[in-house]
């Protein structure tokens, strides 16, 4: 069955103007395995667009073959609003422009939404109550009212991904080591995928306090089986973010090799037939989020680092030295510590920051006391 396209209108901002979602569909309608992929949910993270055109071919030669077991939906350009932001010459992908915030974050509580619909139905059949949870939060969604044209384009995504068995949101840190977001109930489940990727950082955390994507669609069924302890509720849909290295980090070669490593993961899925080959050896271990410490700069200007991306450093460690070139050299160099010990995840491209910004992320195995109790991903 030859891939199929879909264009979605999104509501019309104005008069004379339309921006579509275009959905490529591999597979028969409502076969399982379901997987969704997305990229560029944040606009300007552009590698995850270059990963699915590429995966896309590789999709349509698995088409031919005949060899698409599952649905896989493809959204290579999750974003249209965002991907035409720009703000004199600089993309500026992150935010809605119109005032509706990060495009990665204040994601609707699907668990909360259904909870009461569902509670009636559920029953000693996990298989049926997959079902009946999927269907109340795929009628809840068709349920929504657009009320701008960003509500209409999250209302369109998660009509998409509600019902997946796995949900992939590729996004990408400024520079960065390849990295993945995922709930604790899907690792190890998701171990095989890490591999593939070469990741070099799993984050776990049961709710990142973001609402982000992926969370919409993992977060309900535990939160959903939580609230009914009575009744059989997996974790039944796999969601995760996958962070494609640093923004810059967009080549055909890369992608290519990204694209194929997602491929293998769709056969171990059971959504394409064949044989991967055996995962690479895994090149890290899961870590608690609230393990990673986000290190901050406290005050304004230059960035001149003293560690390199994948170096390891303990607690205490100079990360940074932030430099006023406004004072007299002995007093101008102010250096900013890691609290964490492990390795140095990413690092940002723009060598200024104002107090606040984050300077690193460096993966640590010990909950780090000022991650605790608040939102552990970056605005
Ligand atoms: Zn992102």
């Amino acid at each position: 069955m030859p891939a199929r396209c879909d264009r979605l209108p999104l509501l019309t901002v104005s008069p004379g103007t339309s921006r579509e979602l275009v959905v490529h569909r591999f597979g028969r309608a409502g076969a399982r395995p379901k997987v969704y992929l997305q990229a560029a949910l944040h606009a300007d993270e552009t590698p995850g667009l270059l990963v699915l055109h590429h995966l896309y071919r590789l999709l349509e030669e698995a088409a031919r073959r005949g060899t698409i077991a599952g649905e896989v939906v493809l959204v290579p350009y999750a974003n249209p609003i965002g991907l035409a932001q720009f703000s004199n010459g600089d993309h500026a992908g992150r935010y809605e422009q119109g005032g509706g915030g990060n495009f990665n974050r204040n994601w609707p509580d699907l668990a909360a939404a259904v909870a009461d619909q569902v509670a009636e139905r559920l029953t000693d059949d996990e298989a049926g109550n997959v079902a009946v949870i999927r269907g109340a939060m795929l009628e809840h969604l068709a349920g929504q009212q657009a009320a701008s044209e960003l509500h209409s384009l999250r209302l369109a995504l998660a009509g998409l991904a509600a019902d997946a068995d796995v949900v992939l949101d590729l996004h990408c840190d400024d520079q960065a080591l390849m990295h993945l977001f995922l709930v604790p109930a899907h690792w190890p489940a998701a171990a095989d995928l890490a591999a593939d990727l070469g990741c070099r950082a799993v984050l776990l955390a049961e709710d990142s306090g973001g609402s982000s994507f992926d969370e919409t669609f993992s977060t309900p069924w535990t939160r959903l089986a939580e609230r009914f302890p009575d009744y059989p509720i997996p974790p039944a849909c796999l969601a995760g973010t996958v962070e494609l290295r640093g923004r810059s980090d967009v080549d055909d070669a890369t992608a290519r090799a990204d694209a194929e490593a997602l491929f293998h993961s769709l056969q171990r899925f059971g959504a394409v037939t064949g044989n991967p080959p055996a995962p690479p050896t895994a090149r890290c271990e899961a870590t608690r989020l609230d393990a990673t410490d986000t290190v901050r700069s406290p005050v304004a200007g230059v960035v001149a680092y003293a560690v390199e991306l994948g170096q390891e450093v303990t607690a205490g460690d100079t990360i940074a030295w932030i430099v006023d070139p406004t004072q007299p050299p002995e007093a101008a160099r102010s250096a900013v510590v890691s609290q964490a010990s492990g390795l140095v995840l990413s690092l940002r491209s723009h060598r200024y920051v104002r107090p606040g910004m984050v300077l690193a992320k460096v993966v640590g195995k010990e909950p780090l006391a000022h991650r605790q109790g608040g939102p552990l991903l970056e605005d």
